[in-house]
């Protein structure tokens, strides 16, 4: 049983057969799509390139029973309790992802989670539009990016003193900022939101932002509180181990929802990226099945901006210091390393130099040491520093 139809949910579908399980899968989801891709959504489906980004996979020829426009209530001793009764699974597989989180006020707020949010707020780009974005974090600049190529007027507004600030950290947050001033997008940093008003947004200092359309874009909690009392532990996400395999026997975790114990990191990771949503089901699979399987990514993911590709590979916490390769005032290209003490590449940003992420994350993999001078001289290969 797999319950959340999302990319998670059918990578584990498609995982669980690829190890030979033959036996019955039910994948449960909530919303009444099917399975669809959810980055583009932010991307083409708001720029109206596509109207959908169904996921590339037969499930028919995987002998799937579908249930969409169901939701998983419960869970107790091998029963799945769900709005349309209940169902016994042997094994169980929770990637159920992750809600937008909103904000106080009477005001409609947009989110962009679903592919009907991203059609609802496509609606509403239009022409001299004001729109005003909360937070300019990857989600928020990509709408804003959508929303001013469509000829809206925006603003982002961002309680943080910089852009991807949580992400990436204020200093190298910061190189950012200009991106908006040349889309045409006003942005307001260390200005938190008190409400969403129907005309506008109500700033913590008072001041007044007047909006015709206000999309909220501050992050997400996992979904999971349809867990509450069912053993399956849950702190941040359902709490599994390497194998990902949660509290409950047999009932495993992947996905936006899933928080897992890294061995390379030494600490709980809950990473809500498109490539953890591909890479863990596999891992998952093969821990329902018995099998020996420890999931270990070096995660990474990608935010395409202003027109700009920016790649992120690794994990920054506990590097000492930040290395420049390029200039991010006067080059288009750059990018931006993080080191250890010892020298050894802990995480990689970079803004269209595609190469040196790929090589980046492989370096960070494998734990290598790099020469900081070489490192930045960006004509030198990362995989030769
Ligand atoms: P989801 O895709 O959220 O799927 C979970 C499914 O479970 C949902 O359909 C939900 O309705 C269902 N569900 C929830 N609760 C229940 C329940 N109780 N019962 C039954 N079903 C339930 N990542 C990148 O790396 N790069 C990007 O550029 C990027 N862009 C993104 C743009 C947008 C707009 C969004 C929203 C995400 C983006 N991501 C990106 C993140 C990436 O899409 C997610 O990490 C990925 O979709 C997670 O997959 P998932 O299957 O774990 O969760």
């Amino acid at each position: 049983m797999v319950v959340g139809g999302g990319l998670a949910g059918v990578r584990s579908v498609e995982a669980l057969r690829a190890r030979g399980f033959a036996g019955l899968i039910t994948l449960i989801g909530e919303e009444r799509h099917r399975p669809y891709d959810r980055p583009p959504l932010s991307k083409a489906v708001l720029a109206g390139e596509t109207d959908s980004t169904a996921v590339d996979s037969d499930l028919d020829a995987l002998d799937v029973t579908v249930r969409l426009g169901t939701a998983a209530k419960g869970l107790r001793d091998g029963v799945l309790e769900t709005t349309e009764g209940e169902i016994e699974y042997d094994g169980l597989v929770i990637a159920t992802g992750a809600t937008p989180i909103r904000l106080r006020g009477e005001g409609r707020q947009y989110v962009l989670r679903t592919i009907d949010d991203a059609r609802a707020l496509r609606e509403r780009l239009t022409p001299g539009t004001r729109v005003a974005v909360i937070g300019a974090g990857w989600i928020g600049a990509e709408v804003a990016t959508a929303a001013a190529r469509a000829g809206c007027a925006v603003t982002v507004i961002e309680a943080a003193e910089a852009p991807l600030a949580g992400a990436l950290g204020p200093e190298v947050g910061a190189y950012t900022i200009p991106w908006y001033a040349e889309a045409g997008v006003e942005l307001r940093l260390g200005a938190p939101v008190g409400s969403v008003d129907p005309d506008g947004i109500t700033l913590m200092s008072g001041t007044r932002v007047r909006a015709d359309v206000v999309v909220t874009g501050i992050g997400v909690r996992p979904a999971v509180d349809w867990l509450k009392g069912s053993g399956v532990a849950v702190d941040n996400g359902v709490l599994v181990d390497e194998h990902l395999r949660s509290t409950l026997p047999n009932v495993v975790a992947v996905g936006d929802c899933a928080n897992w114990w890294s061995r390379r990191y030494g600490r709980r990771m809950r990473v809500e990226h498109w490539d953890t949503a591909i890479s863990a089901p596999d891992t998952a699979a093969a821990t329902l099945l018995g099998e020996d399987a420890v999931y270990d990514p070096v995660p990474y993911f990608w935010s395409e901006q202003f027109g700009r590709m920016v790649q992120f590979a690794g994990d920054r916490i506990g590097a000492e210091r930040t290395l420049l390769r390029g200039d991010p005032r006067t080059d288009a290209k750059w990018a931006v390393c993080w080191l250890t003490a010892e020298d050894r590449l802990a995480a990689i940003l970079t803004v269209d130099r595609p190469r040196d992420v790929v090589q980046g994350r492989r370096i960070a993999e494998r734990g290598q040491r790099l020469d900081p001078r070489r490192l930045t001289d960006p004509s030198v290969p990362l995989r030769d520093c």
